[in-house]
């Protein structure tokens, strides 16, 4: 059955980055709509390792850096308004975060990266810092022998991200959005200012759109004059059984969540939308993570999983508004938990008001990748 429907903006996608600026659309007075797969879609939303994330993000494009800055301070207030709005608890927490080395040669590699990236000209400073094992010691009394030091930042933290798929969901539908499930987009017109979108569930027109389907963007960019290459890259990730909290501070590859299981990952994998979970890639995570915090090899693992991350050949992000389809928009990162402050209250309100200033925004165009070869 076909359904007309007028909504400001359609948003397709409704993963973490589709119901963030969802969220923030309707908080701005936007009506709203979100159309979505059904429960089986890819979904990297669903699989993440649930880190806000700052240190070594950005080397090549510092604009990016502090684009995860700004989210990692709006994080605090964004819980608070999630919680209040919904009563349901993200569980964020900032302690800062640490990537460990397990020898002299990895620390220093990983000190010739942050140096790296911090010397960059437009880089935003924040404060980050190596540690011997000592130092680490006093913070992660738990750490196992080889563990010989580690680059720490004060701005990272993490969530319980599971919890704030549901708080956005919540959130957004409290705030009036029309959810659409089962609305899978096989296609969109632009005409006479307004955007017709066809999906499996009917059709539903408005007056703006986000592109926010994940890999899913790739086919629907070129609809609408947008170019969104991005690709899907494997990650897979083990949780253990609950244990008595002994993790105070998130590590890059190991992080006890709130509930007390403690989650191990995450690799990177070019298996194209392959989502199945292999035991030697799983047993590397697993071994890793036993020579870091010894102690884990008395638990249980009780789950696996892989997901999809949305990857572009830079890893930065596109933001990015359509030239010949005034009023489209996309927005996908492979990193839409520690950005979903900034997708919920910076990004939605320049979406609303109709334009990405191109001084903060072009650098995240897809126009970066429409370099001509060298000669
Ligand atoms: C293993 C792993 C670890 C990660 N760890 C972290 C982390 O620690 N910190 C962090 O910040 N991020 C992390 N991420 C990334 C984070 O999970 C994603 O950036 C985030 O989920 C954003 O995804 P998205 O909403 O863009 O895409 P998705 O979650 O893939 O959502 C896209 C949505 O669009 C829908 N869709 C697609 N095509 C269509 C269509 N044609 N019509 C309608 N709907 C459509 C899909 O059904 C889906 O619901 C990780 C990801 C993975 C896989």
């Amino acid at each position: 059955m076909s359904t007309a429907r007028d909504f400001d903006v359609a948003v397709i996608g409704g993963g973490l980055v589709g119901s963030a600026i969802a969220w923030g659309l309707a908080k701005v007075g936007q009506r709203v709509a979100v159309l979505d797969e059904g429960d089986i879609a890819f979904r990297a939303s669903r699989g993440n390792f649930a880190l806000v994330w700052v240190q070594s993000k950005g080397l090549g494009m510092p604009e990016y850096a502090g684009w995860t800055v700004r989210s990692s301070e709006a994080w605090g207030g964004f819980a608070d308004a999630l919680q209040t709005q919904t009563g349901i608890d993200v569980s964020h927490q900032r302690p800062g975060g640490f990537h460990l080395a397990l020898s002299e040669r990895e620390l220093e590699q990983r000190e010739q990266v942050l140096k790296r990236l911090h010397n960059q000209p437009a880089m935003q400073r924040y404060d980050w810092e190596i540690m011997d094992r000592e130092r680490v010691r006093q913070a992660l009394p738990q750490i196992g022998p080889e563990v010989v030091g580690a680059s720490y930042c004060p701005l990272d933290g993490h969530v319980n991200s599971l919890r704030l798929f549901r708080a956005l969901h919540t959130g957004m539908q409290q705030l009036g959005v029309t959810y659409l499930p089962n609305h899978a987009v096989d296609g969109i017109e632009h005409r006479n200012g307004e955007f017709i979108i066809r999906s499996a569930g009917g059709e539903v027109r408005s007056a703006k759109l986000v592109l926010a389907a994940g890999n899913g963007n790739a086919r629907l960019g070129p609809m609408v004059g947008l170019d969104v290459p991005v690709r899907p890259q494997r990650g897979q990730i083990v949780v253990t059984e609950k244990a008595a909290p002994f993790l105070n501070y998130p590590v890059v590859t190991v992080r006890q969540t709130d509930e007390g299981g403690v989650m191990l990952g995450d690799s990177l994998e070019e298996a194209g939308f392959d989502p199945t979970v292999g035991t030697g890639v799983i047993s590397m995570i697993a071994d890793r993570a036993v020579r870091m915090f010894p102690q884990l090899a008395r638990l249980n693992v009780v789950r696996s999983w892989a997901a999809l991350r949305v990857m572009t050949k830079d890893g930065f992000p596109i933001y990015d508004h359509s030239a010949t389809c005034p009023g489209a928009f996309v927005a996908t990162c492979h990193s839409g938990v520690t950005l979903a402050a900034n997708h919920a209250l910076a990004l939605a309100p320049l979406i609303a008001a109709g334009r990405l200033p191109s001084e903060q925004f072009e650098v995240f165009s897809a126009r970066r990748f429409h370099v001509p070869a060298a000669a």
